[in-house]
């Protein structure tokens, strides 16, 4: 009998998925998503060669309708196979997590009580884990944690500059999008095993973005601190702000807590500077100036990071491309590289215009790659260990 894992990718209004075959190895059957939740949900699937094989639409519903329907249509695909277990991107582990774990009651509360961490996220994922529970109480479910590829930063690399109590209560760096990276550091251990070894800054640029600084494939500092809300500027957030903004905020404007996390979550970023979109697609085919300036702090800002993650990797051998903006974009990736030539970086223009593979020149003293992450993989590779 050939099992199967179904995967859960939760972002702040979709769920994205991935139901993988187990054996002999790992195989992808299909993958989509339940889009449009709150505002008019979207249930597509499509299989191996990215046909559709499955859509629904609601006009409303609950998380609980959503997954039932996917739970049965996953269940079909399989025809008479077992579904063994749901593994789940989790955005915030806090410190207790830093392994995957079976998602018992004892845990779904742990994680509860990291919700003001990641606000946008963490509720959501657990409203997932929840309905999956009710739905299928039989059903090992795994969560596989987006800061705990970060765990082996140092103490000092992880520590804020506040009084000693606040970091005994948890507040200090955490760092995000881990099942990326873990996932980055593995298949630049394939696809270039002498540079692997040595100094990668990976460029997550996508709706969410970060940097994280890999010394022999492992986290040794990130741009996303306590919350996925520091370091780049992203789509809709603002990325590193002087702390002294939402204090003038608050007494200025007379904003509060929610407020300033709807400010900094939802109105920032490439949207808020530029006015236009969060779409990097639109703003590059926009003719708004302003449009055209969100995109120069969005690159202004990666170059300054790549500068302060060098710094903290004493040098650097390779940077890698991924996600949305970082796998798509050539336009971007020119832009960031041309800024990061003083590190001796130099572009091979024509091989930056192909999706995939080294895109530097072959005498470039820094190499370069686009590498298309895949966290659902790296999430089915977890939770088979863990169940099995
Ligand atoms: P992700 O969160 O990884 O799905 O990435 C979403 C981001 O990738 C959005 O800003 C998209 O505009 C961007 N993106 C996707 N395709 C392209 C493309 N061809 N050119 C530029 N940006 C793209």
């Amino acid at each position: 009998m050939t099992d199967a894992v179904l995967v859960f990718n939760p972002g702040s209004s979709s769920i994205k998925f991935a139901l993988f075959e187990i054996s002999p190895e790992l195989r992808r059957i299909a993958s989509g998503a339940i889009e449009g939740i709150g505002t008019a949900p979207h249930f597509l699937a499509r299989d191996s060669t990215k046909a559709v094989v499955a859509e629904q639409r609601w006009p409303d519903g609950t998380h609980e309708d959503f997954l039932a329907t996917l739970l049965h249509w996953a269940e079909d695909q399989l025809g008479g196979h077992r579904l063994v277990a749901a593994g789940h991107r989790i955005v915030h582990g806090g410190a207790q997590f830093i392994q995957p774990v079976r998602l018992d009651e004892a845990a779904i509360d742990a994680l509860e009580k990291l919700s003001p961490l990641a606000p946008l996220h963490q509720p959501h994922n657990i409203s997932v884990i929840r309905a999956v529970a009710k739905l299928r109480p039989d059903l090992a479910q795994i969560g596989c944690f987006d800061t705990a590829f970060h765990a082996t930063m140092s103490a000092t690399t992880r520590r804020f500059a506040l009084p000693r109590a606040f970091e005994e209560e948890g507040v200090r760096r955490y760092g995000f999008h881990g099942l990326s990276y873990e996932y980055i550091a593995g298949r630049l251990r394939e696809v270039a095993p002498r540079e692997a070894g040595g100094r990668i800054i990976a460029a997550h640029l996508g709706n969410g973005a970060s940097l994280c600084a890999l010394q022999n494939g492992r986290s040794v500092d990130t741009t996303m601190g306590f919350t996925a809300l520091d370091g780049l500027m992203m789509g809709t957030r603002c990325g590193a702000l002087d702390p002294g903004v939402p204090l003038y905020l608050m007494r200025r404007h007379g904003m509060d807590a929610a407020a300033l996390e709807d400010l900094f979550y939802n109105r920032s970023g490439l949207l808020g500077v530029s006015g236009v979109s969060a779409d990097m697609r639109a703003l590059s085919a926009s003719a708004e100036p302003r449009a055209r300036e969100a995109i120069d702090l969005f690159v202004f800002r990666i170059a300054r990071e790549i500068g302060a993650l060098a710094a903290s990797l004493g040098g650097l051998d390779g940077l890698v491309f991924t996600a949305g903006i970082g796998e798509n974009s050539p336009e971007i990736r020119r832009l960031v590289c041309a800024r990061t030539a003083w590190l001796g970086l130099t572009l091979d223009e024509t091989a930056n215009r192909s999706a995939e593979g080294r895109i530097s020149t072959a005498d470039s003293r820094v190499a370069a790659w686009v590498i298309p992450t895949d966290e659902e993989i790296i999430i089915a590779r977890r939770t088979i260990a863990v169940t099995a």
